[in-house]
C-alpha cells in the first residue's frame, strides 16, 4: 500500500507523487521477526519490501568490514558499482509487474546507470536525463545499457526540470520521487541490523543528495524497532557538501547558494522529502557540511585503507572526522572509484 507522506492519501501503485504534490512511500504492514532468513542478497527481505522479486540479479547484502575504527558497509560492490541499485531492483520489480513499456529518469549518473541496467534486464525502455557535466564513466554505462541520454547544460535542477517535461507523457521513474525506490533504500537498515546480529551501531553516516538513502535508512529502523526487532534507532548522520548542501541549510535556518562539488552526486538544490528528511534529523540525527579539501583527505584516507571510492562517497569519510568516536560506527560507502577514475586522480595529483 502506497501512501502519501504529507496527507495520508491512498494512492495506486504506480504513482510516483500525490495528487497533493507531497511523495509518496510504502506503508510496512508485514512485522520483522528478525529470524533465519532465506538467500544471500537483500531480496532475503522480500516478505517485508511489499512486492514480489521479478527484476533482479540477486544484488546487496553488502559486506561490513571493519578497519581501523569504524565499520564500513561496501554498498559500491553492487552489479552496477553503486547503492542505487537497492532501489532500482525493487522499483523495477514494480514496473515489470505492472507492465510499463518506458521510462524517463534525471540523474547526476549513478542512478541513471542503475536503471538503465535494470531496464535492460527487464526489457523495459529507458531515457535519461544527466547534466552535461556527469563523469564520463556513468555516462558511457548508461549508454551502454542502450538507454537514450539527453546532456542538459546547467545545473542538476535544470536537469530535473526538462525530465519532469518529458515525464507528461511517460512514466516517471524518479530515483527522487518513487516509492518503490525508497523500499529499496530501506534493506540497508535491515543488513546493517542483521549484520549485527540483529542490533543496531551507535551511528549510522550517510551522504546526503535528494535524502532517499538517509530517509530509506531511518524508515528501514523505525520498521524493525515497531516490529520489536531492535531496542531503539541509531543516531542518523546525513553528509553534505559545504558548497550545495539544501538540507542542511533547512534544517539549521542558513541560506546559501548550490554550486559545483567534487561530491557530484550531492548535488540537489530541491529534495522532494525535504520535510520528512528534516523531521528524522531533528529527532534521530544531525547533518554535518564538508568542505572540498575535507572530502579529498577523506578520498586519500579511503585509498590508503585499500577502499577504491568515488569522490561523492568519500564526503562521508570526510564526516567521520566530525562524529564522536564511538565502539560502533557505520559509515555507508555508496559508489565504486572506477566510475569516476578521472576526478579520482584530479584530486590525488592537487597536493603533490
Ligand atoms: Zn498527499
Amino acid at each position: 500500500m502506497i501512501v502519501c507522506s504529507r496527507c495520508g492519501r491512498e494512492m495506486e501503485d504506480t504513482a510516483w507523487k500525490c495528487v497533493c504534490g507531497g511523495p509518496l512511500e510504502v506503508v510496512d504492514k508485514e512485522q520483522v521477526d528478525g529470524g533465519e532468513l532465506k538467500g544471500s542478497s537483500l531480496w532475503r527481505y522480500q516478505p517485508y519490501l511489499g512486492t514480489e522479486k521479478r527484476v533482479s540479479f540477486d544484488e546487496g547484502y553488502t559486506p561490513l568490514v571493519f578497519i581501523e575504527d569504524c565499520y564500513y558497509k561496501l554498498d559500491f560492490l553492487f552489479p552496477t558499482g553503486s547503492f542505487k541499485d537497492r532501489g532500482s531492483t525493487v522499483m523495477m520489480s514494480v514496473l515489470d509487474h505492472h507492465k510499463i513499456p518506458r521510462l524517463v529518469e534525471d540523474s547526476s549518473g549513478n542512478a541513471g546507470a542503475s536503471i538503465s541496467a535494470y531496464a535492460a534486464r527487464a526489457g523495459i525502455m529507458a531515457e535519461i536525463f544527466v547534466p552535461a557535466y556527469a563523469s564520463q564513466g556513468k555516462v558511457s554505462q548508461i549508454e551502454a545499457f542502450g538507454a537514450h541520454i539527453r546532456k542538459v547544460e546547467g545545473t542538476r535542477e535544470d536537469t530535473r526540470k526538462e525530465a519532469l517535461k518529458r515525464a507528461e507523457t511517460v512514466y516517471y521513474a524518479s530515483h527522487q520521487w518513487n516509492p518503490w525506490f525508497l523500499q529499496g533504500m530501506q534493506t540497508v537498515a535491515y543488513e546493517i541490523a542483521e549484520q549485527f546480529n540483529w542490533d543496531v551501531p551507535d551511528v549510522v553516516v550517510v551522504p546526503v543528495g535528494s535524502g532517499s538513502l538517509y530517509y530509506g535508512v531511518y524508515k528501514g529502523f523505525k520498521h524493525l524497532l515497531e516490529s520489536g526487532v531492535i531496542g531503539g534507532i541509531p543516531e542518523l548522520v546525513g553528509v553534505q557538501p559545504e558548497v550545495c548542501s539544501p538540507v542542511y541549510n533547512a534544517v539549521y535556518g542558513k541560506e546559501r547558494t548550490c554550486e559545483k562539488s567534487v561530491a557530484e552526486g550531492l548535488l540537489v538544490e530541491h529534495p522532494p522529502r525535504l520535510q520528512e528528511i528534516e523531521d528524522v534529523v531533528r529527532h534521530h540525527g544531525k547533518l554535518v557540511v564538508v568542505t572540498e579539501e575535507e572530502i579529498g583527505e577523506g578520498l586519500r584516507k579511503a585509498i590508503r585503507m585499500g577502499l577504491f571510492i568515488e569522490p561523492t562517497s568519500a564526503s562521508v569519510m570526510a564526516a567521520l572526522e566530525k562524529v564522536e568516536p564511538s565502539e560502533s560506527r557505520v559509515a555507508v560507502l555508496t559508489g565504486n572509484g572506477l566510475k569516476a577514475t578521472r576526478e579520482i586522480n584530479d584530486i590525488l595529483n592537487k597536493r603533490s
